[in-house]
This record gives C-alpha cells, structure tokens and sequence, in this order.
C-alpha cells in the first residue's frame, strides 16, 4: 500500500469560545500535519442546533489566526469558510450544517446492512424508562437487551414500520452494537485498548426530526470523506472510540481508517480536576484564546487581550503535555513543527501553571527589539494621554506638553524590559518617566528624609547643575557616586533620597539612567519640587 498524505483536521463544535485545550489540539494536529507536509483541515461540526451558540465559529476561526495556525483547507486566510470545492478545497462545504444532503444515504446504507435500525420511541417514553430504571438504582441504555423491548424496526411488523416512517417525523436511526465482541482498538499515545460491546449503548446516528445526522455518523462520514489519515482529539471522545471503530467496519472502510490519538486533559494547577473557566477566573489567568462576551454579556478574559504573545501562547501550549525530550523550552512555531511527535506527548493530564505562562510571555517580551517594544507602549502610553512623536530617534522629553520621542521611548524600554511580563504592566513600572511623582511615599520620607539628607540633597542639586551635558549613562553614574564617596556620605540613603523625589517612592530603575533620560532640568526640578513639598522639622 501506498503512503497516503497525511491529512489531520481539527473538528470543533461552535458551542461557544474554544478553551485553551481546544487551541492546544488545533496545534498538535497541525504540527503533526505541516511535520510530513500534510494538511490541516478545519472543520466545523455544527449539526448539534440546540447547543449552537452564534458567533462561537468566527471566535474558533479568529482564535486559530491569532495563534499562526492556518488550516489548509475548510478556511480562507481571511477566516471565510469555503462553501463550494475548488482545487485548493476540495471537500468544501467544511460546515457540517451545509453537508446535510449527504448523510442520510449512509444511515440508510447502515440499516439495509443491518447495522442499525429505526427507532419510533418518543422522547417521553425513554424518560419514562429512564426514571423506572432511576427508581430501581440502575441507569437506563437502549442497548442489545432493551432494544428488544422498545418500539423500533427490530421489534414492529415491516407494515408498521413503513407506515411510521411515513406519517412520523421523531424517529430516529440507531446504531445496532453486536452482541459480545471484543472490539480491539489501538490509539497512537495509549497504545492498545480492548472493550466488550456489550458495554456499549446503540447511540443515535441520525435524527429524522430535522433530518440531520448526530455528531457520530458525521464525524465518520466526513473523516472518510475527507480522506483524514490520523485523528488527534481530546480523551472526552475516547469513549466514542469502539463505535467509532464499528461504524468504519460497517461501511467497509477499515481500509482507509485513520490511526487515533486521544489527547489527555488540561488540569487545574492544584492537578485535581479539569481546568475550567472558574480556575481561570478565581485564580486570575484566562482559559480562553481571546476575550469572550457571552449572551448575557459575562465576560471572559483572553490571553490575547490580557497581553499574551500569540507566540508564547502557542509555546506555553505545546509544552502542556508534550515535550521535547530535552531541556529546550523556547520554540517558534517553525521549530515545533521540527521536533513535534505524538510519541512524546503524555498519557497523563497536564497541569497548567499560571506562573509558568507568564514566564513564556517574559520570554517573548526579552524578544522583541526595543523598538518594538516602544512601538507596542506607545499605544499605551496614548491612552493615558501621552503622545509619542514616532519618527523622532533622538532622546527628547517635553514633561509640560507630555510629548515624547520615539526614541525616548525605546531607550526606556531596553532598561524596563526585563523587569515585565507584559508591555501592559510597563506604565506601572515606569509611569515617572512621564509625569513628575505628586506625591511622595510617607514611610520612605520617613525613613530617609531629615534635615541631614536635606543638607546633603541640597549640595547633590548643585552637582547636578554643574554637570556636563554631554555625560552618558556611565559618566553620570561616576559623577554622582564619585561625589558621594568623596564627600564620605552613605550611598543607600543618598540615592534612595534622590529615587523618592524622582519616583515617588524609594524604588525604580538605577539614579544615573533616570537622569539621563528625563534629562537634567527634569531632575533638579524635580528635586526643587520635593525639597518645597517636604519641610524637615
Ligand atoms: N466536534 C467534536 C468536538 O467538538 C470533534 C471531536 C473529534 O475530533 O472527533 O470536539
């Protein structure tokens, strides 16, 4: 037999905004595919009308853009599902709401190969059944012992049959299991799985009340349609798996049936339990790709919006549960397509890390050229009504007219960014490079601030007025410390003084890069300012 290209599709309901664990099988499926220069197909399996949640589709679309992962097929760059083939797309419509015509022929096929039947029972009478079961402790299944007590094609006379096919429109096709067989099963990450039919119930396949297929038959159809040849999905499906690999020897694909990886669960960072959006929003770190407003306009935060890199994103994913086998933590995306194996991804669940996530951000952030970085934080620093002339490279400040140059900016930026997660917690950092402190931290003037620091700080301003201009970091650093030391003062309490009055509090970057940025009329201005609002007793 031929190899056969590698195809994988990602398959999402639009049942509302794709958690991070949906993102992560995106991304090991797409890996998977672009390792072997396979496709990667986007799917949308929407047959599920009543857990439809409008807008959840163009959310899952967006989302996967964000992250640089673009399907092959299913999508257009510009997130547009292709509804008619063409060369580039040839199994379109990718909605499965719009391959409607197609599935019923296969149910159809089922029953005449007696691998499924009708079922007429009424929603009211299996919970009739439900509840009787409930009452005796047990659950109820329409399995291969009360299929034959219940209203179906295997129990009614043919002349009955026809007839409520004809003038009902509840019934339903049902999967009919065999009875007492090992369906023996093999999945790429859990290696071999065997179960006893008898432990399975005979799920609908196709529903005649609006003549569409459950998520079951579909799925198959389309994967065989579709020519998948693995399919990566989450461990929830594995209990669909048996059937899964029942309907492929029903229609006779087995042939042609595409290898299965389930993907374990993402944890809670405590390991116990699922991680759900109530971890996210007790814990104060978001569980989806972008932000999310529901129907009743609850919000949920998103790593896009909260100041994620999609490509620290996309890096803190793939290392949720598989790993490279070495130490190396940083990949781009192009170097996981590399090293990427379902071999290496655990059977066990992953334990997500909040602190871990920002820690990859931190990463991307040390990244990114200090122009970049300016560029970023000028739309900040916008907002909180600072303009940034963006084509000026040199270093100018105008505090009064809060007009800054671009390369101010930047400068600022190469000394800050190793002490930030994200560009967004930059104005927290350095706020004082903008605006003069209007207030001054009471336990620090406590601390630091009397009549002999005022002595010293005093003759401090006269140094600094005497500075040459031209001085660089380094030379104003030796200029003020030299003094310090020549006039044996002590250091710490010096340039903690002079952090206050710049900052607000004693703390912030290093004393000879603030005066060199915001400049030296800035500095003793500052200086002035504090000295006047802070009388020594
Ligand atoms: N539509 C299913 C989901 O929402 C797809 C499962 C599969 O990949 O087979 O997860």
């Amino acid at each position: 037999m031929t190899e056969r290209k590698r195809r994988v599709r990602f398959a999402p309901s639009p049942t509302g905004p794709l958690h991070m664990g949906g993102v992560r099988t995106a991304l090991y499926n797409y890996l998977y595919a672009k390792q072997a220069g396979g496709d990667f197909i986007l799917r949308i399996e929407d047959t599920d009308s009543q857990r439809f949640v409008p807008g959840a589709e163009k959310y899952i679309i967006e989302s996967l853009k964000w992250c640089g992962i673009y399907p092959d097929e299913g999508v257009d760059a510009e997130g547009n599902v292709i509804e008619t083939p063409s060369e580039r797309h040839p199994h379109a419509p990718y909605r499965q709401s719009q391959r409607k015509p197609i599935y019923r022929a296969y149910a159809e096929q089922l029953i005449e190969n007696g691998y499924a039947y009708y079922a007429f029972d009424s929603a009211e009478e299996l919970d009739a059944k439900r509840k009787e079961a409930e009452a005796n402790k047990s659950t109820f299944t329409y399995n291969y012992i009360t299929r034959m007590e219940l209203k179906n094609s295997l129990t009614l006379p043919a002349e009955e049959v026809e007839n409520l096919l004809k003038t009902t429109n509840n019934w339903t096709v049902r999967f009919k299991n065999p009875e007492n067989r090992v369906v023996e099963m093999d999945d790429l990450i859990r290696g071999h799985i065997e179960i006893n039919t008898n432990t399975l119930d005979d799920k609908v396949l196709w529903k005649a009340a609006d003549q569409l297929p459950t998520y079951h038959l579909a799925n198959i159809v389309d994967d065989h349609l579709m020519e998948i040849t693995e399919v990566i999905r989450g461990e929830e499906w594995l209990p669909s798996l048996p059937l899964h690999y029942l309907l492929y020897e029903a229609f006779g694909w087995q042939e042609s049936q595409p290898r299965f990886a389930h993907l374990s669960l993402l944890l809670k960072p405590d390991g116990k339990g699922k991680l759900s959006k109530r971890d996210g929003d007790r814990l104060g770190f978001p569980v989806f790709p972008l932000k999310w407003v529901n129907a009743e306009g609850e919000v949920s935060r998103g790593y896009r919006e909260d100041g994620y890199y999609p490509e620290a994103f996309v890096n803190m994913l793939a290392l949720l549960g598989w790993n490279p086998g070495t130490e190396q933590e940083l990949f781009t995306l192009d170097e996981l397509i590399e090293v990427f194996s379902l071999e290496r991804v655990i059977k066990s669940g992953a334990r997500f890390n909040p602190d871990k996530a920002k820690w990859f951000n931190q990463e991307y952030l040390r990244k990114q050229t200090n122009s970049q970085l300016a560029e970023q934080f000028s739309s900040i620093l916008e907002e909180k009504g600072v303009t940034v002339e963006s084509n000026e490279k040199g270093i100018r400040a105008d505090f009064e007219g809060k007009n800054f140059s671009f390369g101010y900016v930047e400068s600022l930026c190469g000394l800050i960014k190793e002490r930030a997660h994200f560009v967004a917690d930059f104005w927290d950092i350095c706020s004082y490079f903008f605006i003069a402190p209007a207030s001054y931290a009471e336990k620090d003037v406590k601390k630091f601030w009397n009549a002999e620091t005022k002595a010293i700080i005093e003759k401090m301003y006269s140094h600094i007025e005497a500075m040459d201009h031209q001085m660089q970091v380094p030379q104003i650093e030796e200029y003020l410390t030299g003094y310090v030391k020549e006039n044996e003062w002590k250091m710490g309490a010096v340039m903690n003084t002079l952090r206050l009055f710049f900052v607000g509090e004693a703390k912030g970057l290093g004393i000879a890069d603030i005066v060199y940025l915001i400049g030296q009329k800035e500095t003793l201005g500052r200086i002035s300012a504090a000295i006047e609002a802070l009388p020594v007793e």
